[in-house]
């Protein structure tokens, strides 16, 4: 059996695993192939694949992007994508910055609301990875402000509480052209309910290669209708566990969300012919 789980979080990002960590627990969780993809970095990449190379693993490189569509934000898978490329890395740098003055602005705002906690308490927690709530959340845990990262996310932080602030994001066709551009495939996440005929064709017409068509937030009927929506459209599909940690919240184990090796190959087929395109 080849296990194939494509969506995965480490301390690169709001992860618990540190990427060593993460690919020690894919191994036992019987994963062959693991897509590492933390939010807006690709910082864990080099440790990873070290790892997967000595636990006999294969690691598919990605990201997750954070990006704007018609509904709002969306996030973005990235796959395949390349170390040290000069235009990625510049756009990733800055999608960091954003993360980071983002981070102040609910620093502002939880202080307004008589929270107490400090930016330096939020960037304790980061520890040099990609800002994002997640790291609010467990300095607010840290400082006795909430029991539980859930309680963060649902008092002061989660969408329409007092201290959210929705990031400033580039347009999906900036990141899928990008992307494109430097070889790698895009794969439109947890879409759950938004995921109609009309918005993947409208992502398609973005330039979005794939949909995430299994994620511990689909039930059994999204997966299916998401299924034949990407093969009627001729989308690439994907699928993985989000794993974050074992306090990640929402979350499943890591491996209880696996693709079928075939939906991998038919994404290896079109990187490659991509990868030929570029060179040729
Ligand atoms: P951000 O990118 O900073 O907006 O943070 C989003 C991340 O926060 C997601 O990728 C999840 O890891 C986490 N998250 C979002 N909503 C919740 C929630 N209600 N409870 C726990 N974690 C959450
Ligand atoms: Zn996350
Ligand atoms: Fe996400
Ligand atoms: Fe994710």
């Amino acid at each position: 059996m080849t296990l194939v789980d494509l969506h995965s979080h480490s301390t690169a990002s709001d992860g618990d695993c540190d990427p060593a960590e993460l690919v020690a627990r894919a191994a036992v969780a019987g994963l062959s192939v693991l897509g590492l993809t933390d939010h807006d970095t690709l910082a864990g990449i080099p440790d990873a694949a070290q790892a997967c190379e000595s636990q006999g693993l294969r690691l598919v490189r990605g990201c997750e992007f954070s990006v704007s569509v018609w509904w709002g934000e969306m996030h973005l898978l990235g796959y395949f994508l390349p170390l040290g490329d000069r235009a990625l890395d510049a756009f990733l740098f800055e999608q960091r910055q954003r993360r980071e003055k983002r981070g102040a602005t609910i620093v502002h705002r939880l202080n307004a609301h008589g929270v107490q906690i400090g930016l330096d308490d939020v960037m304790r927690q980061a520890n040099g990875a990609a800002v994002g709530r997640p790291h609010v959340a467990r300095a607010l845990v840290a400082a006795g402000t909430v029991p539980d990262v859930q309680t963060a996310f649902d008092r002061y932080i989660g969408g329409g509480c007092p201290a959210f602030v929705a990031k400033d994001l580039p347009a999906v066709s900036e990141v899928t052209s990008l992307v494109a551009q430097v070889g790698g495939l895009t794969s439109a996440a947890h879409l759950g309910r938004r995921a109609s005929r009309a918005a993947l064709g409208r992502l398609k017409d973005s330039g979005v290669d794939g949909v995430e068509v299994r994620h511990p937030s689909h039930d059994e009927d999204t997966t299916a209708k998401i299924e034949r929506l990407a093969t009627a459209l001729g989308m690439l599909m994907t699928g993985g566990s989000d794993w974050h940690g074992d306090h990640g919240g929402p979350y499943r184990a890591l491996g209880d969300v696996t693709i079928p090796a075939d939906w991998l190959e038919r994404l290896d087929d079109v990187a490659n012919i991509r990868a030929r395109e570029r060179k040729g």
